[in-house]
This record gives C-alpha cells, structure tokens and sequence, in this order.
C-alpha cells in the first residue's frame, strides 16, 4: 500500500517514520498545504492509496495565546486543502490527526469520551487551534455522508518523547521541565499548583497505534489515543527530577493553573486495540532523557 504521510517533518512524522520507513513522508517543502493547488496536483500525480494527515501548526500554551489568529488561519486552510485534495484526487483513505485540545474544556463526567467532542468550547488557551480540529471531524464526518469514503481520525493527549520542541517559547510541558530542570543551577519555579492532572503520550505508543487505526478505524468516532496514567503535575515534575538525578529545588507559583482535569476514555481505542499496551511514563520519559542528552539540535 502506497501511504503518505503529511507533517512527515514534525516531531510525531520523524519517529513516525522509524516505525514505517516503508511509507513517504512530507513537509513543507514537498507540498505546502495551505495552497490547495499544490496539494491536489501532488495527489494526482503520485496517486497514493491513503494519506495520513498530521501536518498542523502546534505550539504550547504561549505560543497559542500569542499567535491564535496564525493557529486558525493556516490549520483551517490545510485541513480543508487536505480533505477535499483527498477526495478530489480520488485517494481512498484518509486518517487524520485531531487532539484531545479539541475537547471541551469542562464536561459533566470525567474521563469524557468520544460523544464530548462538541459539548462545550475547548480551553481559552487553544480555542482557535481546537475549533481547527473541530472543523476537521465535521468536513470529514459530512465527506463520509456525502460521498461515503473511507476518511476517519483520531484524537491523541499530549505527547512527549524522543525529537519533541524543546524550544521554551513554544514547547509542551513535558518538554519544557526537562529543559528547565536539567539546565537549572538551584532552583526551578513551575507555574500553578502542581496539581491538576495530565495524561502524557508517548509519541512511539502513538506511533505504533496510527497504523492499526489505519487498518481497523472506519467510523466517524474521533477515537481517543491516551494513556490509563493520568498524573498530576507535581508528580511527573518529581518523576523528570529523579531521572534527570537533579539537585535543584521545585516549587509552584500558585498563580495561572491549567485545567484540573482534561483526561479522556481510552475505551473505544482498546476494543478496537485490545492488543495495545501502553508505555508507562517513568519508561517512556528514560527513554526520552537519553535521547535528550545526545541531542542538542532542537533545543534553539
Ligand atoms: P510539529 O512537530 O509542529 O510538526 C508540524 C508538521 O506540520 C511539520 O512536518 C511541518 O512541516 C508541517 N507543516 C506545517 N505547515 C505546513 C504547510 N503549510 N504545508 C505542509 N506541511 C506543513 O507537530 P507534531 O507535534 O508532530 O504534531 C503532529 C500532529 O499531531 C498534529 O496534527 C497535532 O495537532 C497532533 N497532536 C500533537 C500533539 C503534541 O503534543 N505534539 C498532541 C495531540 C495531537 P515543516 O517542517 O516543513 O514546517
């Protein structure tokens, strides 16, 4: 099967791309996707089987809060641009990447599941980049309707791991601890209390997820890949202390806490994947610390 890959650069396509060397993967500069022209004419021409979609433009929490016009822009046009390029090529198949930001910031009963998706309004700190998401399903729930291909996605936590942004203007969380903690000299101050809980993906668990869900995931369920770990702050900041073997001190502002909950069911993903297993993450943040000493590349 001839699959191709968008985002093929990104943090998830390069460790993507170790577990299925055997498909193409794309950035930018193969096709940019917010010129919807470029995009179909790629498609026609290379005429591939299925298209995974993980492109997007991602950021952590100050990144969104000062570039939220950027987010919406360019992750609305590339979605649409893939979608109906997709369609318009005659690809069959399309998995695409939403995210659990996408959720609703508040909902009744925790962990929320698939049928939350529309529910209520993502966060204030990603409402443009989860409206963009949102926007995703529907094109791809209504193409189904429509025309009644074969077009699916799913909706990963948070990731971490091997190859993540570990810029501290724009990475996620655990990205950043790493970084502050295993630079600090005494002392690093977390924003918040440290209380409110974080499932964390590791980004090979999701690596080895994406080709099942290309095979068996054929419904408009935006089926949720996430961890049963659900920690809080505090305990995956003392987690990345004790494996980076740091001296410093820890403490929390109190001030800008996040959510307390944001967690989703995994139900649906293991009756498709009951096989799955997931990385602990004392395991998978190992993994992650000896990459990060041998690579300084990303850390700019
Ligand atoms: P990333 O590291 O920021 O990579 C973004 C990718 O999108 C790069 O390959 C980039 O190509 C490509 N891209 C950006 N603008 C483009 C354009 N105009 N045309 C073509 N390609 C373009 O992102 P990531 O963290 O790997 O995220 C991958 C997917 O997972 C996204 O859909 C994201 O929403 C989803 N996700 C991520 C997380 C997370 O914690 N990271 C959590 C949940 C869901 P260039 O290198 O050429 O710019």
């Amino acid at each position: 099967m001839k699959v191709f890959v968008t985002g093929g650069s990104g943090f998830l396509g390069k460790r993507l791309k170790l577990h299925r060397p055997d498909w193409t993967y794309l950035s930018s500069e193969d096709v940019d996707l917010t010129d919807y022209y470029d995009i179909e004419g790629f498609l026609l021409y290379h005429k591939p089987d299925a298209v995974i979609h993980l492109a997007a433009r991602v950021g952590g929490i100050k990144d969104n809060a000062d570039h939220p016009a950027d987010f919406f822009s360019k992750n609305a046009q590339m979605n649409t641009n893939i979608v109906d390029a997709c369609f318009a090529a005659g690809v069959p198949r399309l998995l695409a990447s939403l995210s659990t930001c996408a959720f609703p910031n508040v909902v009744d009963e925790y962990p929320f599941s698939e049928k939350n998706l529309l529910d209520g309004p993502p966060a204030p700190t990603n409402l443009a980049y989860g409206y963009t998401k949102r926007l995703l399903w529907v094109h791809i729930k209504s193409m189904r309707e429509q025309h009644g291909v074969n077009y699916s996605c799913f909706s990963p936590s948070n990731l971490y791991g091997p190859e993540d942004n570990y810029d501290l203007e724009s990475s996620h969380f655990v990205a950043a601890a790493i970084r502050k903690i295993s630079e600090a000299e005494d002392s690093v101050e977390f924003w918040g209390t440290g209380e409110p809980k974080r499932q964390q993906l590791f980004v090979d668990d999701l690596c080895r997820a994406i080709p099942l869900l290309l095979e068996r995931h054929n419904t408009i369920d935006p089926i949720i890949v996430a961890p049963n770990e659900n920690l809080s702050i505090s305990a995956m900041v003392w987690i990345i202390k004790s494996i980076i073997g740091s001296g410093a001190k820890i403490s929390f502002n109190r001030k800008l806490d996040g959510q307390q909950r944001k967690d989703g069911s995994n139900k649906m993903f293991m009756s498709l994947c009951p096989e799955f297993e997931f990385t602990s993450f004392t395991e998978g943040l190992n993994i992650t610390y000896d990459w990060y000493k041998t690579s300084v590349h990303n850390r700019d």
